[in-house]
C-alpha cells in the first residue's frame, strides 16, 4: 500500500482567487451542483473541480471575477453564500 506515490511531486492546483500555484492539498476543491458552489473538502464529488485557498480573501477574489462561473463553464452565476459560511468556519 504505502512508498508507491512518495516519489512523485505532490500535485498542484491554482486557486481561483488569487491565481497562484499551491499544493492540491493546501486548497478547498469546490464542485458546482445545480448552479450552487458547494465545498468538497475531501475531494470525492464528480465532475469538474475548481480550486480555491480555503480564506474568504481568495474566495472574495474568485467571486469578484467570476472564476467559478469560468472554471465551471457556465455563463450564469453560481451561488457562493454556502461555500462562503464553510469557508468562515474554516478560517479562524
Ligand atoms: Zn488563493
Amino acid at each position: 500500500m504505502s512508498g508507491r506515490t512518495h516519489a512523485r511531486a505532490c500535485p498542484e492546483r491554482t486557486c481561483v482567487g488569487c491565481r497562484e500555484r499551491a499544493a492540491k492539498k493546501d486548497l478547498l476543491r469546490i464542485v458546482a451542483i445545480e448552479g450552487v458552489c458547494a465545498p468538497d473538502p475531501r475531494g470525492t464529488l464528480p465532475g469538474r473541480g475548481a480550486y480555491v485557498h480555503p480564506a474568504l480573501v481568495c474566495l472574495d477574489l474568485a467571486v469578484r471575477r467570476r472564476a467559478f462561473s469560468r472554471a465551471f463553464r457556465v455563463r450564469s452565476a453560481l451561488d457562493t453564500a454556502e461555500l462562503r459560511r464553510y469557508v468562515e468556519q474554516a478560517t479562524p
